[in-house]
């Protein structure tokens, strides 16, 4: 009979979760090894004095892509993740006084937008139905298959990708096809935005990256029951339930190899032996901690990293009516603010806040009359900058700033505070230079230059997670989990 092959994982992130639980179903062996005393990576929580924060990711897309993972379980797991779409995807706030509520529908969105800027409706919806193009183009390609095997290149969807390279926008960066496009620098500037989703800089991103607005208005941005940590819950459970075992607390020193095969790792001294061997680990400190033996690809390792977070957990002793789940007051300035994250690498002095009150939908993370603010700017990623006097800088000019576009006090509401930033970022989840996706997509070629989803030199190696490839963010992440686990079957 044959044995039962194994597989050891490196990290517990959405993307090792989402690995195992496939790896197990095919019939895998399968033992997760994570640093932290806790699952999620990025995906964590925080919780202090009655108020619960999501730690990191705030916007949820793509749930099917969770919703696979309980089908392929199935009857083993008992698990109740349930979500619902948001009606309202964001409030905007600008220094001029504008204030946009961006509905979910498309249409009210363009109403919306018509009313308060110099736009026509019917201008915004040929914006998403642009976005929507994209995306029918490109995500088979560019986000469900490895770019890097010669087979993917065969495919008809590539052909058709390939024919349709005009419309994917790929040779004008973002702000050069949106200012071409609108007329009203705010509509530009709400549409630059969404190349923070990946950590890149509008100004240098390639205008493909005008996909994303299609998975939220089109596709649909949406609020998970319980909140965003609710998902790694759920990849927790699921996992559990078709066997994988973890390690908590569990640090991998190294990935043995033998004639540039995988053959285990190291963990305290102690080999473990496996037939395929998957980093969670971004890419990055995998090559130079775990496998100082060989040869890294420096020229993909060097690449630009995706921006960081400074982020202010603050517990509110009272509620805001005007803001929503989800909430961004602009720079005034949007090209000086990425000049500073991307070229100074220092944090700009009119930041655009993100604002993440989960308490609007969810009561149970704040005491009654209270809200929790996951409130977030842009950070450059950790080079050494003086963090500590950066923080102290932002924290002053982001109330500054609140109070003055909100129109209401904020200081002396705040009860409670803790801070995760660049450094931490980094600490936590050993994410080089604290870079909340990989490597930026600050280039035309960027989805080329990320890491393949498999090792070249070493067999049995594999990759998955934000710093490799189809990206950052948890729906490419899960992606990425697909990619591995259908390379590892295909090899057998
Ligand atoms: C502040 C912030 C906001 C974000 N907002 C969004 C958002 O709104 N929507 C969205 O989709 N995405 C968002 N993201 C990005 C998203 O969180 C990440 O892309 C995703 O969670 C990364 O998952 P991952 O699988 O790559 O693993 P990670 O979360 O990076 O976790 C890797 C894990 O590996 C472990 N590990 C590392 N080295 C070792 C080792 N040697 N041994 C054992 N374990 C190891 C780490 O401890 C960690 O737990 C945000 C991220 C942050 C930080």
């Amino acid at each position: 009979m044959d044995r039962t092959l194994k597989a050891g994982i490196i990290g517990a992130g959405v993307a090792g979760m989402a690995t195992a639980i496939r790896l197990a179903c095919m019939g895998y062996e399968v033992t997760v090894y994570e640093a932290n005393d806790y699952a999620g990576g990025k995906l964590t929580e925080v919780v202090q004095e009655g108020y619960r924060f999501d730690a990191g990711p705030s916007l949820f897309t793509l749930p099917e892509l969770v919703d696979e993972l309980i089908e392929l379980v199935g009857d083993r797991a008992k698990v109740d993740f349930e979500y619902e779409r948001l009606p309202v995807i964001c409030h905007y706030f600008y220094e001029d006084g504008t204030r946009i509520e961006a509905a979910a529908d498309p249409e009210i969105f363009a109403q919306e937008m018509a009313s308060k800027l110099e736009v026509e409706a019917q201008e915004v919806l040929d914006f998403l139905a642009h976005s929507a193009t994209i995306y029918d183009l490109t995500a088979s390609l560019f986000l469900e298959r490895s770019l890097h095997k010669a087979r993917t290149y065969l495919l008809p969807e590539t052909m058709r990708a390939i024919a349709g390279v005009g419309k994917i926008d790929a040779f004008r960066t973002m702000n050069g096809s949106n200012e071409k496009r609108f007329k009203d620098a705010r509509l530009v500037q709400l549409f630059n935005r969404y190349a923070t989703y990946n950590g890149s800089n509008p100004y240098s991103a390639p205008a493909t990256l005008n996909i994303i607005p299609h998975l939220e208005f089109n596709k649909g941005a949406y609020f998970p029951k319980g909140g965003m940590h609710e998902i790694t819950k759920t990849l927790v459970t699921l996992a559990k339930a078709c066997g994988v075992t973890f390690h908590f607390g569990t640090r991998v020193d190294h990935i043995v190899t033998h004639q540039q095969q995988a053959k285990g790792i190291r963990v305290r001294g102690k080999v473990h032996f496996y037939d395929v061997v998957v980093s969670n680990m971004d890419v990055y400190p995998t090559y130079k901690r775990l496998l100082p033996q060989h040869r890294a690809p420096e020229r993909i390792l060097e690449q630009e990293r995706s921006s960081s977070a400074l982020i202010f957990y603050w517990g509110m002793n009272r509620t805001f009516p005007a803001l929503d789940l989800h909430n961004i007051v602009f720079s005034k300035d949007y090209a000086q603010e990425f000049a500073c994250l991307f070229e100074r690498q220092t944090l700009f002095d009119d930041p655009t806040v993100y604002i993440n009150i989960s308490s609007k939908y969810q009561p149970s993370d704040a005491p009654e009359g209270g809200e929790n603010w996951f409130t977030m700017i842009n950070a450059p990623a950790n080079v050494g900058q003086n963090w500590d006097r950066l923080i102290e800088q932002a924290r002053h000019t982001i109330v500054e700033k609140l109070e003055r576009v909100l129109g209401t006090k904020i200081k002396e509401h705040i009860v409670c505070e803790s801070i995760l930033d660049p450094r931490s970022i980094e600490s936590k989840t050993s994410s080089y230079q604290g870079s909340l996706y990989g490597t930026s997509s600050n280039n035309r070629l960027a989805a080329f230059f990320r890491h393949p989803n498999f090792s070249r030199s070493i067999k049995g190696l594999y990759f998955c997670g934000g710093s490799v490839h189809p990206g950052g963010g948890i729906p490419l992440c899960l992606l990425s989990a697909r990619i591995v686990s259908e390379m590892i079957q295909n090899k057998k």
